[in-house]
């Protein structure tokens, strides 16, 4: 009673007996379930999508009479009974955490990331890390880890990405209302809202926290936006990654401190906490001087205490992407600390530098996280032997190889980024309970047996669908941008559903070199054009909102793709966002990624094409050493790292002509009478069979766990 009743205060024009879609739609659990899509895309399919896939705010405007039509409807009603039952069993299941290690641990793993990218309907996300965040919450869940996540709520997000009628980035921000979202706010003891006192320098702000359930892990994001908060303060936690250094240690202190604060507040029993990057370095501050402060013990002590239980993941290989704060900026926000942990300021400052007593070097929050963590790791292979020799310093007595920096390579989340279809044929030819078995790879040998015809054919679909989204797509930008009907009419011919279609996608970093493809224009253009073999390419991505060269650079690729010689062959898809992720690691041949090496931590967005056959062709750095094996994809290089000139950048374009050129185009238009490619198909099988088996987020998570969660917890 007292649930429904909660209910219908949410939705208070809600038919009653549709309140289990409320049930269904309140837990993220449908973010990686095609059946309880299918259920939203029915209540209705316009609003659905107006909504971007959000079905607390369709179900709000949901009206009376197609909600009777919904009732009357025998097959939605069973299918949404179906739904929450899956639900409701999903959350009672046994998971692999229960039959392991059943109740002998006690403790939860606190995991504190700026950014969480969990479906699209959430946009409080920037890119990769924020994936990875999300993909890791997910995993957690389906293995039944005992995690709680920790963030922000970013009301206006990150930044909406349009591009005007000469391509230039404009950045728009949308206010996102919590009661639109599946979002409820803690409460305490009382059942009144939970609010934290944080102390940030001279001000004390009041904190509030929503939860959100991410199937079986709750995700507590923190928010400012109070009215007993100074307007200052209350906009602190509107935009992600913007503003100024002020704002950016303010929100720091708040993923930190306040994070930790307020799952004391919650009464939550933390054994471990996993820093998904050094943003929330604070966070190991206040804990050691919550231990001074309770226990009585020395700074020494203490930090050595809260080192044994903390975790640090690194992401960034590029010296300048490590945070650092200037010391008077730290002394005005986190001083206090110099009393509260009993070290004098120079010992403080220490802590967040590399060379102890260097005055110029300003505090760093990798450092701090370093020497507050016992264990710490990069993303990749490759990227925890750059980390290692990126903090050696850290450790002057240790050989290079002894730095204690390991590495867990990043994964994808299986469900979230397979396509219904896809999975639907996974089904038929893995082994029974494959998904449960994901991270063995004896189970992905059997996509070997997929016929190559029915390979293909699946392949054909999810391409011209892709072709089909991309279309619908440029049609909305080409609208709002009030372009001509000759214009509008020309889409229906962009992109061939036949050709061999590559898709580049990601933050337009200049690093990641977005417009490397165009080094030789003209070489390209004769590529792309070719009568009988041609290819085509789809671009997203958005540069940050202060990034100058990333802005620069989306409107060379824009332009270009607008050029008449260009037209029906590139595409630039404005808002990249996780929809759009979805349809092309789904619908693209070739994914492509050209990072100077070694810059690119690990990447993740080449994992998500595998599970549906897609190729990499990609420079060999990040997760793509581990994973090339000479037959799942191409490599553009011979794997050096990149000297900063503009001669490697020529270089390796031309490297990626000369494979495009010679294997990638020939391999594929290579067609047996019946029309198939066969040795393609047998490097998609080949890399189905070999990559998704090791890169998924479930192995991630498995591996923290035993690597850093287990030996943590059975310290404490
Ligand atoms: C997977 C993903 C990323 C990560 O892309 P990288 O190429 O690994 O940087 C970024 N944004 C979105 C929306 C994604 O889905």
């Amino acid at each position: 009673m007292a649930k429904s009743k909660k209910k219908s205060a949410l939705l208070p024009d809600l038919h009653p007996d549709l309140f289990p879609l409320v049930d269904v739609a309140r837990n993220l659990y449908w973010a990686w379930n095609a059946e309880f899509q299918a259920l939203f895309t029915t209540v209705a399919p316009p609003a659905w999508k107006r909504t971007a896939h959000n079905p607390i705010k369709m179900l709000k405007g949901l009206g009376r009479r197609r909600q009777a039509q919904l009732v009357a409807d025998v097959k939605f009603m069973a299918a949404m009974r179906r739904c929450r039952h899956a639900l409701r069993s999903y959350l009672r299941a046994k998971t692999w955490y229960q039959e392991k290690y059943g109740r002998r641990l006690k403790g939860k793993i606190a995991y504190f990331s700026m950014e969480y990218g969990l479906c699209e309907a959430l946009p409080i996300y920037a890119g990769g890390l924020g994936v990875l965040a999300g993909d890791h919450l997910k995993s957690a869940s389906d293995l039944g880890i005992p995690l709680v996540g920790v963030g922000i709520f970013w009301k206006q997000g990150y930044t909406r990405q349009l591009l005007d009628a000469n391509g230039r980035q404009v950045d728009r921000f949308q206010t996102l209302n919590p009661e639109d979202t599946p979002l409820r706010e803690i409460t305490g003891p009382s059942g009144r809202p939970l609010r934290i006192k944080l102390p940030v320098g001279p001000d004390a702000l009041t904190v509030r926290g929503w939860q959100l359930d991410v199937g079986r892990i709750p995700l507590i994001l923190l928010d400012t936006d109070l009215a007993v908060n100074r307007p200052r303060d209350r906009q602190m936690t509107r935009r992600l990654y913007s503003g100024d250094r002020d704002t950016r240690i303010r929100q720091e202190i708040l993923l930190g401190v306040g994070g930790w604060r307020f799952l004391r507040a919650m009464g939550l029993p933390i054994a471990v906490c996993h820093l998904n990057e050094g943003h929330a370095a604070f966070v190991a501050l206040e804990r050691i001087a919550e231990r001074i402060r309770t226990e009585g013990a020395s700074f020494a002590q203490a930090r050595r205490c809260v080192a044994a239980t903390n975790v640090f993941t690194t992401h960034t290989p590029v010296p300048a992407g490590n945070e650092t704060f200037e010391v008077d900026l730290l002394d005005k926000y986190m001083g206090r600390y110099t009393r509260l942990m009993k070290i004098d300021k120079r010992a403080f400052i220490n802590l967040g530098r590399v060379q102890a007593g260097n005055e110029r070097e300003p505090f760093g929050m990798t450092p701090l996280a370093c020497r507050t963590s016992d264990r710490r790791n990069g993303v990749s292979a490759l990227h925890g032997a750059v980390a290692r020799s990126m903090w050696k310093e850290l450790w002057p007595k240790r050989k290079l190889e002894n730095v204690p920096i390991g590495s867990v390579t990043n994964g994808i989340h299986l469900r979230t980024w397979l396509h219904p279809k896809m999975a639907a044929l996974l089904d038929e030819y893995l082994p029974k309970g494959w998904e449960e078995r994901q991270d063995q790879p004896r189970v992905w040998q059997a996509a070997k047996r997929i016929p190559d015809a029915e390979l293909w054919a699946l392949h054909q679909e999810l391409k011209a669908e892709l072709v089909e989204f991309v279309r619908e797509k440029v049609r909305q930008q080409l609208r709002r941008n009030r372009a001509s009907v000759v214009q509008l009419n020309r889409v229906d011919s962009i992109l061939d559903p036949d050709a061999l279609t590559i898709g580049f996608a990601r933050r337009f970093a200049p690093y990641k070199r977005a417009a490397l493809v165009f080094d030789n224009a003209a070489r390209f253009a004769r590529l792309l054009n070719h009568t009988r073999r041609p290819v085509q390419i789809i671009f997203a991505g958005k540069a940050h909102p202060a990034d100058a060269e990333g802005k620069a650079l989306v409107q060379k690729v824009a332009r270009l793709a607008a050029s008449p010689r260009f037209r029906e062959r590139v595409v630039f898809l404005e808002d990249y966002e996780m929809e759009i992720a979805r349809h092309l690691v789904a619908g693209v041949d070739v994914w492509l990624n050209t990072p100077r090496k070694p810059q690119e931590a690990s990447g993740t967005s080449g994992m998500k094409p595998t599970l549906h056959g897609g190729l990499n062709l990609s420079i060999l750095d990040g997760w793509w050493p581990e994973g090339f094996d000479g037959k799942n994809g191409w490599a553009i290089g011979t794997g050096q790292d990149h000297n900063g000139s503009r001669a490697h950048d020529k270089r390796d374009a031309t490297e990626l002509y000369r494979i495009l050129e010679r294997q990638v185009v020939p391999l594929y238009y290579e067609r047996t009478a019946a029309g198939l490619p066969r040795r393609w198909i047998a490097r998609m099988k080949h890399s189905i069979a070999t990559i998704p088996a090791v890169f998924n987020s479930h192995r991630q998570v498995k591996e923290y766990w035993s690597k850093y969660y287990l030996p943590t917890l059975r310290k404490a």
